[in-house]
């Protein structure tokens, strides 16, 4: 397991119960991958959460899909809330952030699960539509698994009671 630095401003880390429910509540986040050349990937994407994994599901090719191929280090980010206080030049807000490994999910059985989660991530209670879109688009798709390693939930100081957080930098 790798290291992963701690947050500084502690007062303002969210707890895990709080971190997930981000995770659970928000539809798309930004995949960060090791891109072409050397350049990182910065890729706005849907996703559902279960059990400390992230899911997705793509085209068959293009750069997410070679960068993935490529290097399985990622990282996710999820913005919940980005409230601008223009007068305070500072914006309320509530992120999340996940390092882990990707990969490409070659198991159908496993594929089809997560076609179906992700199926009713969007489309809830809509069993008929959703077996005739994962037959019709399954094979046209691709599933990818995100393994959570390190997860980390922030909120900006004036959400936290209020505390002040200026003499840390
Ligand atoms: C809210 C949201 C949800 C999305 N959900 C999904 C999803 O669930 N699954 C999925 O596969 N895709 C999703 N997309 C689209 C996704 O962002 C990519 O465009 C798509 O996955 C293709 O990526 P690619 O690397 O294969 O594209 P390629 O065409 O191979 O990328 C080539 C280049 O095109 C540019 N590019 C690609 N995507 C974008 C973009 N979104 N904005 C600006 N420039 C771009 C970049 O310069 C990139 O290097 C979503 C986008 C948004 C905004």
């Amino acid at each position: 397991m790798e290291h992963f630095r701690p947050m500084r401003r502690l007062r303002q880390q969210l707890s895990d119960e709080d971190t997930i429910g981000i995770l659970q509540r928000a539809t798309s986040g930004t995949l960060a991958l090791l891109g072409d050349n050397g350049y990182p990937y910065a890729v706005p994407i849907s996703y559902v959460y279960a059990d400390g994994h992230l899911y997705f599901h793509s085209a068959l090719s293009g750069h997410k899909v070679d960068a993935i191929r490529a290097c399985d280090k990622a990282s996710f980010c999820v913005i919940e809330q980005d409230q601008v206080h223009p007068k305070e030049y500072t914006t309320y807000f509530r992120s999340v952030i996940a390092f882990g490994r990707i990969h490409i999910v070659e198991d159908e059985s496993e594929k089809l699960e997560m076609a179906r989660m992700l199926g009713r991530r969007y489309n809830p209670n809509d069993e008929d539509n959703l077996q005739k879109e994962i037959e019709h688009g399954l094979s046209r798709m691709l599933a990818i698994r995100f393994d959570i390693e390190h997860l980390t939930g922030k909120e900006a100081i004036e959400l936290v009671g209020g505390k002040q957080d200026k003499q840390e930098s």
